[in-house]
């Protein structure tokens, strides 16, 4: 971990995480897509007909803390996300591959996590 660098981000230790509580299925969700590596489950509050949040299940608070070691996991994640959006039709009318890193862009999970957003149409730029 960080050394409590992320103290006061609310959630930067893995027992208090709320998408650590996810994966240990303490908290229940609309699950997409499991594997060994990643979760993908449907966003609670959907900004778009289609909100998938694909999450890593290593607990990595921002995007800052991926290191080469997880080269991998990142690729896996990325190209899951592909997948997942081209499974629900997306493919070709477009979707948006969207992670928040830190409070400023918006990040108020702090375990790293892409927005898979689709099914209507986009503006850009964002807020
Ligand atoms: P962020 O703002 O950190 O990029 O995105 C966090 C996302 O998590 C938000 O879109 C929010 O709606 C979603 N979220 C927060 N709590 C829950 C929850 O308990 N279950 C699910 N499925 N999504 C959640
Ligand atoms: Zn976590």
């Amino acid at each position: 971990m960080d050394g409590g660098r992320r103290e006061n981000q609310g959630c930067w230790r893995m027992k208090d995480c709320l998408f650590c509580k996810i994966i240990r299925k303490e908290i229940p969700a609309r699950v997409q897509y499991e594997d060994e590596q990643v979760l993908a489950f449907h966003d609670i509050n959907p900004q778009a007909p289609t909100h998938v949040l694909i999450i890593p299940k290593k607990h990595l608070p921002t995007l800052n803390d991926l290191g080469r070691e997880d080269r991998d996991l990142a690729g896996h994640l990325i190209l899951k996300a592909t997948e997942i959006a081209k499974e629900l039709g997306h493919a070709d009318e477009g979707y948006r591959l969207v992670a928040n890193c830190q409070e400023a862009a918006g990040q108020a999970v702090f375990h790293i996590h892409f927005h898979v957003l689709g099914g209507r149409r986009l503006s850009w730029p964002p807020g």
